[in-house]
């Protein structure tokens, strides 16, 4: 089933997408624990090095069976025409962002960024001589400011971390076509499984693999998706020969998480939704954020571009850093953690973990308070989620 005779709905593709079988017939996808590949003969490996179909392979560095099975179906879900799948997601978006680039380019970001994606752009983008415009990502006039002749790309977090604002994927796109821009867009808090960014105009789709694909919180993985140039011609090449390659184990363990990707965001999400509402106007709490609530600003854009609120929550608590560490230690099923899109619901932090390197002004300006703690949902029953949120808040 490839993707050119693709008429089936995601669920479908999600489970046999990028199947290939060995002439043993194994029913799950086989994990192709190897290095290299033997040639026939010498022709036969000349011939390879001058053109390697997709069902070919030469090092493992390049490509392997079980990742190439992991992108097939990954793309699929994205409606892609082509991915390559990196050892982490900041990976993904180093080469995302950096194979395109070269000295006296300009780069428009938004500046509420994951921390590793932040120092990318800000610091070894410059260290090149590119030059990083960072822009508030929800303010349509400061893109149409920032953007020049000569942008070449663009880069943004389509939800925002851990603030959950909603960025206009369509409207960011339509302003950095205008200049000829490339759109990148990272795609972990809106899902391949809640929104479709190539059909909005992003150019380029990444994704920390590690949150909702593997979902379980076991390896780490990425992916680039795009058109076949900029995947399997800029991307790749830059990738094949700077190594950042995922193990056949991890993208193993992905693919098989995509069988269930779509249950289980989508059971997420539900239960995000039921948990904001049970929570909203808690007298412990100033706000609840979640995109999903209809008193979120950004809601209408958020039901238009992701069909739902996504699956994590910000909650600013009354008070600061002292309220949320009594909330964080108080909760028995919600575990402290830093991941997100795990079947465990985890809480973090943000000021004092992975905001962390960021200065006082600087989270004030990205509206990331010393009381927001970040819950990522995850597949427990809701029902006990709000009970554990509502014991540690009485706590608080
Ligand atoms: C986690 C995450 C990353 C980085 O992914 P890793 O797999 O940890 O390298 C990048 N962007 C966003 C939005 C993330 O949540």
């Amino acid at each position: 089933m490839s993707k050119r005779e693709n008429t089936y709905q995601p669920r479908t593709n999600l489970v046999h997408g990028g199947t290939q079988r060995s002439q043993f017939g194994e029913l799950s996808e086989a994990m192709f624990l190897t290095q290299g590949f033997a040639y026939a003969s010498a022709e036969q490996a000349e011939g390879r090095f001058i053109e390697c179909p997709d069902d070919e392979f030469i090092y493992g560095r390049y490509g392997n069976p079980t990742v190439r099975m992991f992108e097939e179906r990954i793309a699929m879900l994205e409606g892609a025409e082509a991915a390559f799948a990196t050892a982490s997601g900041m990976a993904a978006v180093n080469a995302a962002v950096t194979a395109p680039l070269k000295a006296g380019d300009h780069v428009v970001a938004a500046k509420a960024l994951f921390g590793s994606c932040l120092y990318i752009l800000e610091e070894i983008l410059p260290r090149f001589g590119v030059e990083v415009t960072f822009v508030d990502g929800t303010d349509l006039a400061a893109w149409k400011d920032a953007l020049r002749e000569d942008t070449k790309l663009v880069f943004f977090e389509s939800v925002a971390n851990p603030t959950l604002e909603i960025i206009d994927v369509k409207a960011v796109s339509d302003l950095a076509h205008a200049v000829g821009a490339i759109v990148v867009v990272d795609n972990v808090f809106a899902t391949p499984v809640l929104s479709r960014m190539l059909d909005r105009g992003a150019d380029v789709v990444v994704y920390s693999a590690t949150k909702h694909i593997d979902g379980q919180g076991r390896c780490l993985g990425g992916v680039i998706l795009g058109s076949r140039d900029y995947v399997r011609g800029t991307c790749e090449t830059y990738l094949k020969h700077t190594g950042a390659s995922i193990s056949p184990f991890n993208a193993w363990v992905m693919l098989k998480g995509l069988e269930t990707i779509d249950l289980r965001v989508r059971a997420q999400a539900a239960s995000s939704l039921k948990i904001a509402e049970a929570l909203q106007g808690h007298p412990k709490l100033e706000r609840v954020i979640y995109p999903g609530l209809k008193d979120h600003a950004q809601h209408d854009l958020c039901m238009e571009q992701m069909q739902a609120g996504g699956t994590v929550i910000a909650l600013d608590l009354k008070g600061g850093r002292d309220e949320a560490f009594r909330l964080l230690n108080a909760m028995k099923i919600v575990t402290i953690s830093n991941n997100l899109g795990d079947a465990k619901s985890l809480a973090t932090h943000p000021v004092t973990t992975t905001h962390q390197r960021l200065s006082e002004e600087q989270c004030d300006a990205l509206g990331i308070t010393k009381g927001l703690v970040r819950l990522s949902i995850g597949l427990e029953d809701a029902d006990d989620l709000i009970a554990d949120l509502k014991n540690a808040l009485d706590a608080v």
